[in-house]
């Protein structure tokens, strides 16, 4: 579970906290008096002051009381000054007509420093509403991504299980159910764990174990592997020999083979072709298809969260397993992209450092880490 690290500062918190309602009203009447005390004091020294103290107060008030106390006691204030030390003293009559547009400028001042400042926690206070429940949704977030994986995964396992059991059965249409709902299982088990492997990513879990990666050899073990769930016998793979290896986390790098093999085969009907060349420091790994394709609207999108293009559609899937890709490649400094038509089909490409040649970079993504 994320710890709420919450958005305050915490100095002018407290002191609105401290200073309620009522008390801020009494506060506003005694800042204006301190102030007019202070203009008293400073009155000896300085003629007449009234700049400094009548700043001090209104600077003192914006903070402290903000919006409309602030404004109410930079009003007396003002009030008071033009009593008590303006000529004629003790009156609101002034002898000297050139004061009162000098004070009433203080007083606008005072005042709209008061109203931004109020306007100013409004928002703060906003803000920290907002932030508190993003806080809490992420949080609900990762606690539902989690009770999905372990509370729905063991079930699925035991499924799984006894899929295998039944495509193993002598009888044909036994066997050929047993080996669909394998597929299915499969189809599910990868949905949560791309739910379960973005919230690692963006949550900045996982670390990159990067070696010296032969290519050839991942590809072939995860033909193998996806014989039991996907039609791999529609996979060809083209990779010429003497390639270079690649700085890669295998496991990391054959999860985007995965997602972008698994894509090509459920998007489209013919064959698939994984080809591998070398290119300025990096080996571009291409995987192409013959299927639906993508409008060209939706092709600067499909590398984002939750995005599924329009020819996506009637095809189970949850828009994440390109977005865990780009996060990927990206973290292993290298770059993913795609070139696409509408009803032709489209080719996939992952750029990946060799080996020797990649700078060090953390496994992160813009602004959060990723894996
Ligand atoms: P999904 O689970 O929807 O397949 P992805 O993140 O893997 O999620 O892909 C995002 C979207 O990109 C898909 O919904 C689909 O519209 C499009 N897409 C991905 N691969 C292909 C492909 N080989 N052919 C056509 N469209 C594709």
């Amino acid at each position: 579970m994320r710890t709420s690290s919450s958005f305050r500062l915490p100095l002018l918190d407290d002191l609105r906290r401290a200073v309620r309602v009522p008390s801020r009203l009494a506060l506003a009447v005694v800042v204006a008096a301190a102030c007019l005390g202070a203009v008293s004091a400073l009155e000896p020294a300085l003629g007449r002051p009234y700049f400094f103290p009548a700043f001090a107060g209104i600077v003192l008030v914006a903070v402290l009381a903000g919006g409309r106390y602030g404004i109410l006691t930079t009003t007396l204030f003002a009030v008071g000054y033009v009593y008590w030390y303006l000529e004629p003293r003790g009156s609101f009559a002034v002898s000297r007509a050139l004061e009162l547009p000098a004070v009433a400028a203080y007083t606008v001042t005072g005042c709209l420093v008061a109203a931004i400042g109020g306007a100013l926690r409004r928002a703060y206070a906003t803000l920290r509403g907002e932030h508190a429940l993003l806080e809490r949704t992420i949080s609900q977030r990762e606690d539902l991504l989690r009770a999905l994986t372990h509370d729905v995964r063991s079930p699925l396992n035991a499924i799984g299980m006894n899929a295998a059991l039944l495509a193993k059965a002598e009888d044909p249409a036994v066997s050929r159910r047993g080996r669909t709902i394998q597929a299915s299982v499969a189809a599910i088990d990868v949905m949560l764990q791309d739910l379960v492997k973005v919230v690692a990513l963006e949550s900045g879990q996982v670390v990159l174990e990067r070696t010296a990666v032969e290519l050839e050899p991942v590809l072939h073990r995860l033909r193998e592997r996806l014989s039991e769930v996907l039609p791999v016998d529609r996979i060809e793979l083209r990779i010429p020999g003497g390639l270079p290896r690649l700085h890669a986390d295998p496991r990391r790098l054959e999860r985007v083979l995965v997602n972008l093999i698994s894509n090509a085969l459920k998007y489209s009907e013919g064959p698939v072709t994984v080809e591998a060349a070398p290119r300025d420091g990096e080996v571009v790994i291409s995987v192409r298809d013959l299927g639906v394709g993508i409008d060209r609207d939706d092709v600067p999108h499909v590398f984002e969260k939750y995005y599924r293009a329009r020819t996506a559609h009637g095809r189970e899937g949850l828009g994440l397993g390109l977005y865990i890709s780009r996060l990927l490649v990206e973290a292993h400094g290298g770059r993913i992209w795609v070139e696409s038509e509408r009803g032709k089909g489209s080719t996939f490409f992952a750029g990946i450092p060799v080996a020797g040649t990649a700078p060090a970079r953390a496994a992160s993504h813009d602004p959060r880490p990723a894996a």
